[in-house]
This record gives C-alpha cells, sequence and structure tokens, in this order.
C-alpha cells in the first residue's frame, strides 16, 4: 500500500469506530477495493466495532472483541454466495441469508453479514437482497464487499454508504470542475439557454464531454445516497446538496441513467454535435421539464 493510500484507509478505520460509537452506523454498507483481502479485513474490523461493547470501539478486551478477533463471533457472518461449481453469488444464497436475518441474535445486540464476492452477484440476487436492505431487521447489518462497484445496480448503491479502499485518488481539472459546476447550476435554474451554454464547452470534445458526463454521474449518486439519509466522502459536496434539495430521487435516478446513455454513446464514437443536442434534451426530460 502507498503511503496516501494508507492514511486514505486509517481515516476510514476511524470514520467507522467514530459512526458505531455514535449509534448510526449505517445498516447497508460497500466496500468497493482493489483486492478482496484488504475488503474484507476492513469489513471484519467493522464487524468488530459494531458488535464491541466496550466504551472506545473496538475495546479489544470485551469477549465480543475477542471471539470477533479470533473469527469465532456467533453473530458475525461470512459468506462468498457461493453454491456449487460457479463463482457467483447466488439467489439461494441471499435467500438463505434474508430468512436467517429475521431470527435474533445469539449473544451480541446485533447480527452482522458480511457478503464478499459482490461482484459475482447478479441482478436477481442483488434484487433479493434489496428488499431486506430496504428494511431490514433493526439489529441486522449488511457489509458488501466488492472489487467492481460498477456491478451493483443503481438501486442497491442508493441503499448503502460506500467505503471505498481503492488506491487511484481522483484527480480533477479545474476545466472538468467548472464544467461540473456550471451544468448542476443549469439544471437547478432550469434555464434551457444555461443547459446549452454548459454542454457548449464539450464541441469538438467527445473525451472531454465523457469525463465531465463521468463525473456528474457520481454527483447524482451521491445526491441520491445523501437523499436517503447517508452521508460519504463528496467530490462536489456544495452541488450535491443543492440538487438533493431540489430533485426527486425518481429524477436523480433517472440522470443517472441519463449519464450511463450518453457514455454509452461516447464510447460508440457518436458524432459530437448529436451529443450535445442528446446531452440537453435528455437532462431536460430527466428533471421532467
Ligand atoms: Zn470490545
Amino acid at each position: 500500500m502507498t503511503d496516501s493510500k494508507m492514511e486514505k484507509v486509517n481515516m476510514l478505520y476511524e470514520t467507522v469506530a467514530q459512526s458505531v460509537s455514535q449509534g448510526n452506523f449505517p445498516h447497508g454498507v460497500l466496500v468497493e477495493c482493489e483486492n478482496e483481502q484488504d475488503g474484507v479485513d476492513f469489513a471484519h474490523y467493522i464487524a468488530n466495532c459494531l458488535v464491541c461493547r466496550g466504551e472506545t470501539k473496538p475495546c479489544l478486551k470485551c469477549a465480543d472483541c475477542l471471539k470477533a478477533e479470533k473469527g469465532g463471533h456467533p453473530d458475525i457472518f461470512e459468506t462468498d454466495g457461493v453454491k456449487g461449481k460457479s463463482k457467483n453469488f447466488t439467489v439461494d444464497a441471499v435467500r438463505e441469508i434474508r430468512s436467517n436475518a429475521f431470527i435474533v441474535p445469539n449473544e451480541s445486540d446485533k447480527k452482522i453479514y458480511i457478503l464478499k464476492n459482490g461482484q459475482n452477484m447478479n441482478e436477481q440476487a442483488q434484487n433479493a437482497l434489496l428488499k431486506i436492505l430496504e428494511e431490514p431487521p433493526t439489529y441486522v447489518f449488511f457489509i458488501i464487499v466488492t472489487t467492481s462497484r460498477s456491478t451493483m445496480l443503481e438501486t442497491v448503491l442508493s441503499r448503502v454508504q460506500t467505503y471505498s479502499i481503492l488506491s487511484d485518488e481522483v484527480k480533477i481539472s479545474e476545466k472538468e470542475e467548472n464544467a461540473v459546476n456550471s451544468f448542476v447550476d443549469a439544471l437547478l435554474s432550469v434555464d434551457e439557454l444555461k443547459l446549452m451554454e454548459a454542454t457548449a464547452v464539450f464541441q469538438k470534445n467527445n473525451q472531454f464531454a465523457k469525463s465531465v458526463i463521468m463525473l456528474l454521474s457520481e454527483v447524482f449518486r451521491d445526491a441520491l445516497v445523501k437523499k436517503s439519509g447517508y452521508t460519504r466522502e463528496m467530490l462536489f459536496p456544495e452541488q450535491v446538496n443543492a440538487l438533493c434539495m431540489a430533485l426527486t430521487s425518481k429524477s436523480l435516478l433517472q440522470l443517472v441513467s441519463v449519464c450511463d446513455k450518453l457514455i454509452e454513446a461516447v464510447d460508440r464514437n457518436c458524432n459530437n454535435n448529436l451529443l450535445l443536442v442528446r446531452m440537453c434534451y435528455e437532462f431536460k426530460e430527466a428533471i421532467g421539464r
């Protein structure tokens, strides 16, 4: 691990301990990692914090901490959801977890499910998981570990808080930052002219458009997460706030899917003028104007 990554990860560990101590840890968490073992280690740490009965979490002294550390805590479950030869996290595994989750904890006042192999959870399995993520029993916590966030359904992502332990820091140029700002402004002011102006900077440059659309998509996702009552580290906190207040979840979801479609269009090497026209039109549609 590089120094900056180490620092970032240490900060995440602290954030978790704090949020558990304050009693506002989310019931659904996604741990995004490059190396599954890093993600699983982090998930174990979260689980340990959650079951700890000490004052500072994890105290590493209470009976729950000791059991969690040895990997033998009866209320911490860990599975990769694999049945048989396929590497998939199966829908049957999710169903089993779902019915198990309604049985009250053994020793702790919480029950934690560490779901590894999230990148191999197909749509059917994710939809099954969504049902319980939407209304989990108060004592249940899910930690999904994945090496690829992009394989998760939007509906699932909007229900979980993401902790990312990827090494690549996102570097945003000033030009990109300005483009994102004016775009969000235009969307919020519902001014068609402003929207056209904001898109104009992408003229003759599909790749620049793509990088900004990717950032916008992240901003819309963050706003969705915020709407569901969670907070996470955000690249554009002000813009996210404003969008979260002004738009419905439905509009935000639609904006995310518009971004996906536009990115696909760029990847198919679409005509730049058409892309810009489409951007204006689809974004306007998404916010219902
Ligand atoms: Zn403890």
